[in-house]
């Protein structure tokens, strides 16, 4: 368990995303308060949170849109957002998303345990995983508890 800075990871997770094939007309888009912010974990579970939640608003957004992550602190925590510019998610399966197995998509492109692995990843964090409301497309909303970054 070390400081991760999130501002720095989600940089190389969009980094490591840009070239495939499935980012290519996808705009990413960073909005950090401050330039380094750090929670307490392992970074590549922390990267897996990521890349599954822009794995999904990429397909939803069926490969052109805007994925844009918000950082920024609120008191202890530190909120992550990442929304997207595809369909969004009807307000009767905003739970269910989470749940193992749910998926709406074929059998090839989705078991439909992504967002039941992040929401755990993240709450073995001690944080917590939701969706929020959003007028157009998805949001999910990461929170962790803030490490001592402000060195
Ligand atoms: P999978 O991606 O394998 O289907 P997930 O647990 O990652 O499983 O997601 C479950 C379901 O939640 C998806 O099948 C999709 O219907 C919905 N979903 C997740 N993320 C988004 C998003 N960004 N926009 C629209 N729907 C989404
Ligand atoms: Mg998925």
């Amino acid at each position: 368990v070390v400081a991760v800075d999130m501002v720095r990871l989600v940089d190389d997770v969009f980094d490591s995303l840009r070239p495939q094939k499935l980012f290519r007309q996808i705009e990413l888009r960073l909005c950090a308060e401050g330039d380094r912010h750090f929670v307490q974990g392992d970074a590549d579970r922390l990267r897996q949170v990521l890349v599954n939640l822009m794995l999904n608003a990429a397909q939803a957004m069926e490969g052109a849109g805007t994925i844009r992550i918000d950082i920024r602190r609120a008191g202890d925590t530190l909120e992550i957002l990442v929304a997207d510019t595809g369909p969004g998610i009807p307000d009767e399966q905003r739970e269910q998303v989470f749940q193992p197995f749910f998926s709406t998509k074929s059998r090839e492109e989705g078991t439909g345990l992504g967002l039941s692995l992040c929401r755990k990843l993240v709450e073995d964090h001690g944080g917590r995983l939701d969706l929020v409301s959003s007028a157009a497309g998805a949001c999910f909303r990461i929170c962790l508890p803030v490490a001592g970054g402000e060195k």
